[in-house]
């Protein structure tokens, strides 16, 4: 072993000696924070970096950040008493809702305690003397102990994008991940949005409603389904608790996690006047669940170009001046084979006075200056800039930590070509160490909190077995990770994701990063199988040692 006392820069003030180290304090964190220390009885801590609980949710506070989720799908189901005790007030949860939500769970399943915040895992080295992880804080602490989980998030890390000029810029700037606590009063401001992702098409109608200006900075046109939000009426309250173990049903045997099933029905078999009503309906009802009217969408183009069309056709209904809707139409991929966002009003923010679109494509940023963006046609004055500009997506996170398996290996190195791994799970190399819905799961492919509580589940039955059986260490083999990899690859070559390289689950958005697909395209309800079968043939892949 490196010596990891040593190897770290900061002065160890403590020691502390625990049964599993989790790093993160969102949905994951928290409910693997409680399965080992109430089912396991081990101790336990969680090293958080932000001043609150929450992840994801605690960071992005951007104006109109809510989730495309529908709520009643969009929380724990482990826990009956929690199901039944928390009530969400609209189809799609605000931010400071699911905030509000996460320190509910926090506080009634007593776990602030075990959850130290405003601690930043700095690096983790594994002994294999001992095997033991030593972690080591920003801010002097040490912890030893036998596992280490990672429940940092898919879309937890920044990705602000290189353009010269930003440190000249006079006004104030943003990235959406990264939030101001105490908002931003937009008032009399002219504002920049780069970006027309999910984030982007959230906030820019929210931003539009309050600047005196806002210009939108697109570079890939996107589609986007009404998502129809309203609050809930009581008697769809009382619907969700009443059926809440057949929708934690649907949620767990179905492709995507979410309370809705795709429907068992081809594009290219309806006949075109059915095929037209079947999308107006989806289309009004809204949401994510457009993309289940058909179960051919994403394996046929000829099935998603009809679909595609469907959607560009409403585009060019909604935004009255002809040429912006065509730029904003004018989308280069199958629908769904990037994250497909869904909006309230984004199209029709396109007819308001104060709002104005740039087109990137035609019109690059050249560079930031001091009074704003400067295409290659023309300076854009802004006194607020906002980065809607993503994250580097599930692996991002977990590069920026100095993590050090059994013989040196560095997480960074065995990842130089791609996220090597084992069911999202394990990576070869990294005994003990478990990523929570990690590149190679369903995790962004799927409704999270059931792909989180899938994987919580598995983690613990698994520490569990270790502990029954008196052994010490689990790591996934390299034959077994080079198989799933091989597994995750032919999964998206079975859809259109593989196709549209220009996205996330590629790793295209991040300079430098290498192009592999990340998430699992297999399906949700499939891959748990998978995972329940490894377990039924011994932990087949995983090398198990006393
Ligand atoms: P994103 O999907 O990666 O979109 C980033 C946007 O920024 C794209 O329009 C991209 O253009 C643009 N961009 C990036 N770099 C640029 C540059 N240098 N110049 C100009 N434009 C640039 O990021 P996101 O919108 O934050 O969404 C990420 C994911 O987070 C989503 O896909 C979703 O999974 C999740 N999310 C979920 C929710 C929710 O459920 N509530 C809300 C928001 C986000 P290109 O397309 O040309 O690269």
């Amino acid at each position: 072993m490196n010596t990891p006392a040593s190897a770290h820069p900061v002065e160890v003030e403590q020691t502390i000696r625990l049964d599993a180290v989790i790093i993160g304090a969102g949905f994951s964190g928290m409910y693997q924070l409680l399965s080992l220390r109430d089912q396991l009885g081990m101790q336990v801590k969680v090293l958080e970096a932000g001043a609150g609980v929450g992840g994801t949710w605690y960071w992005n506070r951007y104006p109109g950040a809510r989730c495309d989720s529908e709520s009643h799908s969009y929380m724990f189901y482990f826990s009956k008493e929690l199901v039944n005790e928390w009530a969400w007030t609209e189809r799609y949860p605000q931010q400071p809702e699911i905030l509000r939500y996460l320190n509910h769970v926090a506080d009634r399943f007593n776990l602030r305690s075990d959850i130290l915040l405003n601690t930043r895992m700095n690096s983790a080295h594994f002994d294999e003397a001992t095997n033991r992880w030593h972690v080591y804080t920003e801010q002097g602490q040490h912890f030893v102990a036998p596992f280490l989980i990672t429940a940092v998030g898919c879309l937890s890390s920044a990705n602000l994008p290189q353009l010269p000029g930003l440190s000249d810029f006079k006004g104030q700037w943003y990235h959406t991940g990264q939030w101001p606590h105490e908002g931003v009063d937009f008032a009399g401001k002219r504002v920049g949005v780069v970006g027309t992702g999910s984030t982007g098409i959230q906030t820019i109608p929210v931003v539009a409603a309050q600047a005196q200006h806002l210009t939108v900075f697109q570079r890939t046109a996107n589609y986007s389904i009404p998502a129809r939000n309203a609050l809930l009426s009581e008697e769809f309250k009382r619907f969700a608790k009443d059926h809440s173990e057949g929708i934690r049903h649907i949620m767990n045997t179905n492709t995507n996690g979410h309370s809705f099933r795709m429907v068992n029905r081809s594009v290219t078999a309806t006949y075109p006047a059915e095929r037209e009503a079947i999308m107006e309906t989806a289309w009004i009802k809204g949401g994510l669940e457009f993309r289940a009217a058909f179960n051919d969408t994403l394996i046929n183009p000829e099935a998603n170009q009809l679909v595609a069309d469907f959607i560009r056709k409403k585009i060019r209904e909604i935004v009255l001046n002809p040429e912006v809707a065509e730029l904003l139409s004018d989308i280069d991929h199958p629908f769904a084979a990037k994250r497909p966002p869904v909006d309230s009003q984004y199209f029709e923010t396109f007819n308001r006075d104060n709002v104005s679109l740039v087109n990137l494509r035609a019109t690059p940023i050249e560079r930031i200056t001091a009074r704003g963006i400067r295409t290659a046609q023309a300076e854009y004055p802004l006194d607020i800039l906002i980065f809607a500009t993503g994250f580097d997506a599930m692996t991002g996170s977990l590069l920026k930590m100095d993590i050090q398996g059994r013989d040196g290996h560095l997480l960074k190195q065995v990842w130089r070509d791609g996220p090597l791994n084992y069911l999202g799970l394990q990576v070869p190399g990294f005994p003990n160490m478990f990523t929570i819905t990690g590149p190679g799961s369903p995790s962004v492919l799927s409704n999270l909190p059931p792909a989180i509580e899938q994987h919580v589940n598995w983690i613990t039955d698994c520490i569990r077995m270790l502990r029954d059986k008196g052994l010490q260490r689990i790591e996934a083999s390299e034959q077994a990770s080079d198989g799933w990899c091989e597994e995750v690859n032919k999964a998206a070559s079975a859809t259109l994701l593989a196709q549209v390289k220009h996205s996330w689950y590629w790793g295209a958005n991040v300079p430098g990063k290498p192009q592999v697909f990340m998430p699992y395209a297999g399906g949700f309800a499939r891959y748990t199988e998978i995972c329940n079968q490894v377990v039924s043939d011994n932990y087949r892949g995983f090398e198990l040692s006393a």
